[in-house]
């Protein structure tokens, strides 16, 4: 059976959308295509030949009805209502096991929300993009997914030119906190209302007749969670604004993200972010900053009571989920609680002090508790924390939930770098190299390969564009 589109949105919220299809940008060239995610879509059939027609726009795809959306948002701090799907679409939905899919293109061209900007995205940031989201997929951290990505023939004007793509992707949903910002500020009460609901029933079927204000509850805990895998794997988003923000605690919108290399919490990578409003160790705040702005868009549908108690669980689940994802990484299932909240802070202390590489500091880890005496940076300079670590797990740890959540290989920046690099000269191997290890972080072959590599003091990128 082909893909069954039910163009629900489109069709309940014609106030807040814009009919138009995907603008061609000359011909198009499948690059990738994420051939799992697309049997899940469409468990009989096979992806069509002309797939890559479909998506860059050059013939209609079938059942779907594309739409613009609009919403607002607010950007470092300040409300903008004049946002809006600038060069995205959304196709239609998908039923998959009963639950509803967005499938959604960017990079289709401009839309009345674009003001002014070319409704492009450039193969750059699309390929950063499918990376890093099929990266936290494999390590089962709540995002948006990269269905297939095509070249087409733009060439795009951004710090220097450069070839344009259009990424498909599907998500739970591609409503975002800024599209209630944008109906609180416009009034629009009854159209807030039902769009809340039916958010709210595709995400979470089961909450479907519960109250608003647990509805809410719902998306302040999905939210805290995902910001607490950010924390725990050491994810930088880069623009947190809450037009970035999916009211299904997916991780949306990649942009200028970064993982951190060394441990460098401090540290700003969005050169747009002069303040470091985005930092790293700002992410846990930023996410309430935003529940409260979305908290305040839909306070005519709910006692402000209600929000303010809800909002009140944030910490703390963010704090468990936190809790529970560290545990896990440095395998102190049977140590209590305060016990390993206080090897935690002992940990990153010591990986900051020596500016250790997060990621491989946990595999030195593993390989410590294997050899039964200290590796890599815990023989140089961590003697006093192993004790107290060795100590508390009673030489028990965890290895084999370790070695299942403390991947060998993530989305380092000098490595999408080169990746991007090639496929600009339209050599996608590298790419395809990358991508096979990303998806199975943990595995041997993982291990041994090039992009398990931290960067070299040459190759570190210091800053990053915001611009894609
Ligand atoms: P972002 O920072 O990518 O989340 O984008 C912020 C807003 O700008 C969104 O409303 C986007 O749709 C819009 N936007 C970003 N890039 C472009 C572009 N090249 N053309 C039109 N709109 C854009
Ligand atoms: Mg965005």
């Amino acid at each position: 059976m082909p893909i069954v589109f039910d163009n629900r949105f489109a069709r309940k919220f014609p106030e807040i959308t814009t009919r138009q299809s995907i603008k061609p940008d000359g011909k198009a060239q499948l690059v990738w295509l994420n051939k799992p995610l697309w049997s899940e879509l469409s468990p009989d059939e096979e992806p069509p030949t002309n797939l890559s027609e479909w998506i860059g726009g050059l013939e209609p795809w079938p059942g779907t009805e594309p739409v613009a959306q609009k919403y607002a948002g607010h950007q470092f701090g300040h409300f903008n209502p004049y946002l809006g799907d600038g060069r995205g679409l959304l196709l239609g939905q998908v039923l998959v096991d009963g639950k509803l899919q967005d499938i959604h293109i960017k990079g289709a061209g401009p839309t009345p929300y674009s003001r002014g900007a070319d409704g492009r995205a450039v193969l750059r940031s699309s390929i950063r993009e499918l990376l890093a989201s099929e990266a936290f997929n494999a390590l089962n951290i709540p995002t948006t997914r990269a269905l297939a990505l095509i070249k087409t023939e733009g060439k795009i004007q951004r710090e220097r030119v450069e070839p344009g793509a259009m990424l498909a992707r599907t998500a739970a949903t591609h409503v975002r906190f800024g599209h209630f910002e944008h109906c609180f500020h416009r009034g629009l009460q009854d159209t807030m209302k039902s769009l809340w609901q039916d958010t709210i029933e595709v995400t979470w079927p089961h909450l479907a007749d519960a109250s608003i204000s647990e509805q809410f509850a719902q998306v302040v805990k999905s939210t805290a969670e995902m910001i607490a895998s950010w924390q725990a794997y050491g994810f930088i988003h880069g623009v947190m604004n809450t037009d970035n923000m999916s009211l299904a605690g997916e991780t949306f919108d990649f942009g200028p993200y970064a993982f951190l290399d060394d441990y460098e919490p401090e540290r700003i990578f969005n050169h747009t972010d002069a303040g470091g409003r985005y930092g790293f160790l700002q992410q846990p705040g930023i996410g309430l900053w935003n529940l409260k702005r979305l908290a305040q868009a839909i306070s005519p549908l709910v006692s402000a009571d209600d929000l303010e108690a809800a909002q009140e669980s944030y910490e703390p689940e963010l704090r468990k989920a936190y809790l529970n994802l560290m545990t896990k990484r440095l395998g102190m299932l049977s140590v209590p609680a305060d016990k390993r909240m206080s090897l935690i802070g002992g940990w990153l202390s010591l990986l900051e002090v020596n500016k250790a590489d997060y990621q491989l500091s946990f595999r030195d880890l593993i390989d410590s508790v294997t050899a039964q005496e200290p590796k890599g940076i815990l023989a140089q300079n961590g003697d006093s924390w192993w004790r107290e670590y060795t100590e508390a797990v009673e030489n028990k740890p965890d290895i084999e939930v370790m070695q299942h959540v403390n991947p060998w290989v993530i989305v380092r920046t000098h490595h999408a770098h080169r990746v991007i690099t090639a496929a600009e000269k339209e050599d996608y191997s590298l790419l395809n190299d990358y991508l096979n290890v990303l998806l199975n972080p943990f595995s041997e072959r993982a291990r041994k390969s090039q992009w398990a590599k931290p960067p070299t003091a040459e190759e570190q990128v210091s800053q990053l564009s915001c611009s894609s």
